[in-house]
């Protein structure tokens, strides 16, 4: 990986490309540029540099693995980002980690489950109503007609009323990360299932191992793209980097933002394919903690779900470290993310103050809030389709002018908003871009 400064001197002619780059024939200085070093740029990256294609990865933020981060501020590391090798079965991810010699068990579920109402032990009757609307999702799907018209998840759980459709549909904004009046059924309904794994070493790090060997340009926010063109011309402080090709894999919450300007604009098709989607907001806020444990098992769950459309669930010393990491998601998650870090952190620190003694306050010592939805390299935690939009992934995916490709999570069809899919799709553009000649 390679810092600002390199970027500037290892750059043959990039001073010059700022100046009369309209005028002069087309020079490649690349074949390849991939935007982005998450899971999918990674992984086309190395695709193509396995078939000898001369590639470089820009990257904006510091560090790469993008929604994949192992954070390891607290001390104890947990993953901010994504943390379970979904649908196992066919997740490039457990091969990747298996030829790096890294770990992928199943996830030891020994600390046991407990249901809070506003701090105190659910009662057994509001036990009782959540466990009878569990699993009406999946119920509906296999009985509810959706071959004519998509509906959002919310109006397929509409006929259990204002009281228990949203308790059904509350878990959603724990594993989507958002509402679910904003969730295509249809779309839901096409997203792969399979066992999940864990990566005790932190997804994230084997996501940056993965990324080893690459020319990944750090610090580089990428601010334009030209494609009027034979190729791409793509802009960041630095300069311009001219290629055949280049492969997006900016979360489409930064496309969406409009951080880079294409010249020409996208096409509509491609627009209208943004225009479907949303960047849901699942969230996590982590605090390092010492001393007592108030005789909670490690690795216990405890969930605060007094209200169903502000649950928060909490991972209590997971694997006996000293952390406790909260989870929460939709517009909830939004609020407090936009309220900021530290009206966030007294605010989970007041639920777990409820649910476990006020002497829990004592025992913070740090925290750490990785808000997704206001990071600006991200814009929300990963794309859900909005309803009516389930064609949106597909027509994303599609070549533009035959030399840009947007590839990523967003793009992954069955595999979206995970980083299995990013990875796939990450490939499935190397692939394409590797049949251009050179
Ligand atoms: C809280 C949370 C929990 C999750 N849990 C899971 C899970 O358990 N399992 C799972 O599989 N997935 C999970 N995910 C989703 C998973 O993290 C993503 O689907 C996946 O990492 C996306 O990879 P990507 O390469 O498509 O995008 P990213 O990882 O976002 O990579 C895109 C890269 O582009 C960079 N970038 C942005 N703007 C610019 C710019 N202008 N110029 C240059 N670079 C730019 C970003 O910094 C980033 O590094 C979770 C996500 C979150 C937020």
């Amino acid at each position: 990986m390679l810092d600002r400064r390199t970027f500037l001197m290892g750059t043959s002619a990039l001073a010059a490309n700022l100046v009369g780059m309209r005028e002069r024939a087309f020079a490649a200085d690349l074949d390849v540029v991939v935007i982005g070093a998450g899971a999918a740029g990674i992984s086309a990256a190395r695709e193509l540099k396995a078939v000898g294609r001369q590639v470089v990865i820009l990257e904006a933020r510091k560090r790469i693995g993008g929604r994949a981060f192992t954070d390891a501020s607290l001390g104890p590391a947990f993953d901010a980002g994504a943390m379970y090798i979904h649908w196992a079965e066919r997740n490039p991810w457990v091969k990747i980690a298996a030829d790096l010699g890294i770990a992928t068990p199943t996830e030891p579920w020994g600390g046991g489950f407990q249901l809070f109402a506003n701090g105190k032990p659910m009662a057994e009757t509001d036990r009782m109503r959540r466990r009878s609307v569990f699993g009406q999702i999946d119920r509906r799907l296999e009985t509810v007609d959706i071959t004519t018209r998509d509906l959002s998840v919310a109006e397929l759980l509409g006929d259990l009323g204002p009281d228990m459709a949203p308790i059904a549909s509350s878990g959603l904004l724990l594993s989507i990360g958002e509402e679910s009046g904003r969730i295509s059924a249809r779309d839901y309904q096409r997203l792969w299932s399979g066992d999940d794994l864990i990566v005790p070493s932190g997804y994230g790090n084997l996501v940056s191992r993965h990324g080893e060997g690459l020319d990944i340009r750090l610090d580089e926010p990428v601010s334009a793209i030209r494609w009027d063109g034979p190729g791409v011309e793509i802009t960041t402080r630095s300069g311009t980097l001219k290629a055949r090709a280049c492969i997006v894999t900016v979360p489409v919450g930064v496309l969406k933002a409009g951080s880079i300007r294409f010249t020409p604009e996208l096409p509509a098709r491609t627009r209208d394919a943004l225009g479907g989607l949303v960047m849901g907001a699942l969230t996590k806020i982590a605090f390092r903690v010492e001393g007592d444990r108030f005789g909670i098992t490690p690795g216990a769950s405890y969930l605060e779900a007094g209200a169903p459309e502000e649950m928060m669930n909490f991972d209590l010393y997971p694997d006996g470290k000293d952390i406790i990491i909260g989870y929460f998601g939709g517009d909830y998650a939004r609020k407090l993310s936009l309220a900021g870090a530290q009206e966030a952190q007294a605010h989970t620190i007041d639920l777990l103050a409820a649910m476990i003694g006020e002497d829990f306050r004592k025992t913070v010592k740090a925290a750490t809030f990785p808000a997704w939805w206001t990071d600006p390299y991200s814009h929300g935690s990963y794309s859900v389709c909005l309803p009516g939009q389930e064609s949106a992934r597909d027509k994303l995916a599609e070549p533009i002018g035959g030399r840009i490709w947007l590839a990523g999570e967003a793009t992954a069809g069955g595999g979206a908003m995970t980083v299995g899919g990013a990875t796939l799709a990450g490939r499935a553009a190397a692939a394409a871009v590797a049949r251009i000649k050179v």
